[in-house]
């Protein structure tokens, strides 16, 4: 029998990814749907190759250009709920939009998939204590996609908390590592995107220049793991080939390797262990030489002090910090603020009147969510013309 699949945000990095995967066991797979937002060519192309049977594209612009062009495929625009699409179970979904306009999609699909691989770490931070209700109703297997908490599930199973002492994400330190301070206050967005080990969309780049990037993947790895807070811990370690390190209580320390290409953890989402990917490059073992692992200058990457802030102050709190992050990457990108200014205005958000009473609130839905982000993208860019 094919494997139904979906994939949210086919266009994009990760995407693509999980596209070129499935093109070399196409005969096994079904593609049922394909997402993008404005990239209305590459959808066409995608959907034409992988005979997909439907494919949404959220900007209603691009609505009749994609009709025109599929005649075999049923086009969709606009926001609307997987299963007005969809009928029936399918076997896996990927979930890539970026962003928070990832969560409601997520959502979707856990309640008709039987196994959502979450790459849009997004909709865990903001929305994990609404998608877990969902997961534990309609039993749905949950797999992360992003490389360091695929190896952090696959290092800790049948692990307890006891028996862990402590959990190592490793960051690349992105482009700047090496740069002087002073430097980064004329960072160019063409630079920031720049990042020397992976390749991957704008947004994620951008927060890995900065080291955002971990803030956001401790807040994951805190919601998906019931390990204590505690024990994470990032450490820099430029070659980006340990994605997590876990230090045991027995004394042993456990440790995943491998090259820096999303299509392995992605492909062993879709697979599991009898994983047969076709020219996957090994590591080779003389690699081992040459690892190096450094702990993180808080003053150089400030953002690594919003882990204990956005953890400690309410459970809206990760959801505030990432609208704001999303926004100011927005003005980053379009040359509107500096580089430093990213980190600098989230902290100022902190400072705000309102901010204790919208990050306690206990969201009860989406919609609730969807408010305090509201706000604090409000908020933001009202800090920043000011
Ligand atoms: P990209 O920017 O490359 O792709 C994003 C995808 O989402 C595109 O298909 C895009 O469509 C679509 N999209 C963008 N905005 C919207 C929207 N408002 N509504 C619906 N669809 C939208 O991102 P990445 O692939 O790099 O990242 C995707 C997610 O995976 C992010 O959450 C990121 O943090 C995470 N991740 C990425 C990794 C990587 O290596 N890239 C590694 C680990 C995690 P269009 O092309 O039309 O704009």
């Amino acid at each position: 029998m094919k494997k139904k699949i979906v994939i949210l945000g086919s266009t994009g990095s990760i995407g693509k990814s999980t596209l070129e995967v499935i093109k070399k066991d196409k005969k096994n797979f079904d593609v049922i749907l394909l997402t993008a937002n404005n990239n209305y060519k590459k959808l066409i192309q995608q959907a034409k190759q992988f005979k997909a049977k439907n494919v949404l594209i959220k900007n209603e612009k691009f609505f009749s250009r994609v009709k025109n062009s599929l005649k075999k495929t049923k086009v969709y625009s606009g926001e609307i709920s997987l299963k007005k699409i969809i009928s029936g179970k399918l076997d896996y979904t990927m979930s890539a939009i970026v962003g928070v306009a990832g969560l409601q999609p997520t959502l979707d699909a856990i309640k008709i998939s039987k196994t959502v691989a979450i790459a849009n770490k997004e909709s865990i931070i903001c929305g994990w204590e609404i998608l877990s209700k969902f997961i534990k109703r309609y039993k749905t297997k949950i797999l992360p996609v992003d490389s360091e908490h695929f190896s952090i599930m696959e290092l800790t199973k049948n692990s307890t908390d006891n028996e862990i002492e402590e959990i190592i994400i490793t960051a690349s330190g992105g482009p700047f590592l090496n740069m002087k301070k002073s430097k980064l206050n004329n960072i160019k967005p063409r630079q920031a995107i720049n990042h020397p080990n992976w390749k991957m969309g704008k947004k994620i780049s951008i927060d890995s220049a900065n080291l955002m990037n971990k803030v956001f993947e401790v807040i994951e790895a805190c919601k998906i793991f019931k390990f204590s807070k505690k024990k994470y811990k990032v450490m820099i370690h430029p070659q980006s080939y340990v994605h997590s390190i876990i230090r045991f209580r027995n004394g042993l320390v456990k440790m995943i390797l491998h090259n820096t290409d999303m299509k392995i953890p992605i492909s062993n989402t879709l697979y599991g262990s009898k994983n047969n990917l076709f020219n996957v490059k090994h590591l080779d073992a003389k690699i081992l030489n040459k690892l190096s692992f450094q702990n993180v200058d808080s003053n150089f990457f400030p953002s690594i002090k919003l882990i204990e802030k956005s953890l400690n102050s309410g459970i809206l709190a990760p959801t505030i910090v990432n609208a704001s992050n999303e926004v100011l990457v927005g003005l980053f990108l379009r040359g509107k603020i500096g580089f430093l200014d990213i980190v600098r205005t989230i902290n100022k958000i902190f400072r705000d009147k309102d901010f204790k009473k919208y990050a306690r609130r206990k969201p009860e839905s989406i919609k609730d969510i969807k408010m305090i982000d509201n706000w604090a993208r409000l908020k933001t860019i009202a800090m920043c013309v000011r």
